[in-house]
């Protein structure tokens, strides 16, 4: 079975088409600049379907990044699907809107192909009250829909699967941390296969230090900042992109912090503290939510590379049973990174978000 995988943003398409049973990837690309010099996103999928040459996929899987609280799994697109995505655009205004023209325009592109919504929400939705419920207002959380959604889903499907399978024991005896550190990180609990907890909420900006947001703050800096002057458009761009590594160092790249550690830089070192700090604090709190682990996992582009990183996050865990071998640790490419004597295994598992779409849009079809 061939998939077609969409990835739609406000300006850019990026796709894949995979051999679902294989894994293979077949070809991809991205189109960029859509709402420069008159294309828009339909006009941008006519572009991709003369690269795919006339060959039709056996399904279309499309990445959407909210669900809200009705999606709990992959869904096939209807036009009461695509207009429930759009109601659900409040909770993402930059992405939903954007993932839905990606849908519309495949739906045209391709008449006759089913088409599947794979929510970054869904993973999430066995979170149960105590763990997803804000201590809010419940009149003011209801009307507005405010509760912990999380994200990264279709990331942890993946790399809990994968974790199972190398660890050879099945998924649903195992009590998982998952941290997903890329420029966006979030960290999941995960029991038996199912998310029981994780650290971005009602949107992407909660928990962990990341590229450019800052995850977890007092709300009260909101106010604040508010009564000093900043607008929330103001308050918007300092925290999705003026924080987190950038804020601190300069730059969202972590090779770049690193770097800067290495070299004496205050501002880096700093960064990179307050990075690890935030990560032990999640994985410390994850481990009394499962009571204990099996085995921690790093995945997405921090890590999976930033040995460093996974060494100062889980420093001194011994007495969890946590031990990192620093020889394997340090060897890009190596999965297995804790001690053979490490009661919890540590793994290193690369995410691949497009493998999962293809493979959750395959099982509707
Ligand atoms: P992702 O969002 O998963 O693509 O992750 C992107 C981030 O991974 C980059 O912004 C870097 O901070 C980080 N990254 C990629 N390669 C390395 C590396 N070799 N060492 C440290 N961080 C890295």
């Amino acid at each position: 079975m061939i998939a077609f995988v969409v990835n739609s943003g406000s300006s850019s398409i990026k796709w894949e088409l995979l051999d679902v049973d294989s894994g293979e990837r077949m070809r991809g690309g991205i189109v960029e600049r859509i709402g420069e010099n008159g294309v828009d996103h339909a006009g941008a999928m006519r572009v991709i379907l003369e690269e795919l040459g006339g060959g039709h996929p056996d399904v279309i899987g499309h990445r959407v990044v909210h669900g809200g609280s009705r999606f709990t799994t992959a869904t096939i697109v209807t036009d009461e699907v695509e207009r429930a995505i759009e109601e659900l655009s409040a909770l993402a205004p930059l992405h939903n809107p954007a993932n839905l023209l990606g849908i519309r325009a495949a739906r045209e592109a391709f008449p006759g192909v089913p088409n599947v919504a794979v929510f970054d929400t869904a993973f999430h939705q066995s979170i149960g009250p105590a763990a997803y419920t804000y201590a809010i207002d419940s009149a003011v959380a209801e009307e507005h829909g405010v509760r912990r959604y999380g994200f990264h889903g279709t990331s942890y499907q993946f790399v809990s699967a994968r974790a199972a399978e190398l660890l050879g024991r099945p998924l649903d005896e195992l009590r998982l941390i998952v941290l997903h550190l890329g420029n966006g990180a979030s960290a999941c609990a995960i029991d038996g296969g199912r998310s029981v907890d994780t650290s971005m909420g009602l949107t992407p900006l909660e928990g962990l230090v990341m590229g450019t947001r800052s995850g977890d703050i007092d709300a009260g800096i909101l106010f604040h900042l508010g009564r000093a002057g900043y607008s929330l458009a103001d308050l918007d761009a300092l925290l999705n992109r003026r924080s987190g590594l950038t804020g601190l160092a300069g730059g969202n790249d972590m090779r770049d912090v690193l770097a800067g550690v290495d070299a004496g830089d205050a501002a880096s070192i700093l960064a990179f503290d307050v990075y690890v700090h935030r990560l032990r604090r999640y994985i410390g709190a994850y481990l009394a939510t499962l009571g204990g682990v099996d085995a921690i996992v790093f995945t997405a582009g921090v890590g999976e590379n930033a040995a460093r990183v996974r060494e100062a996050a889980l420093a001194g865990m011994e007495w969890a049973g946590i031990r990192l071998d620093g020889e394997r640790n340090a060897v890009r490419g190596t999965t297995v990174v804790s001690a053979d004597d490490s009661p919890v295994a540590v793994l290193v598992v690369p995410t691949n978000e497009e493998l999962e779409i293809a493979r959750q849009a395959a099982a509707l079809v």
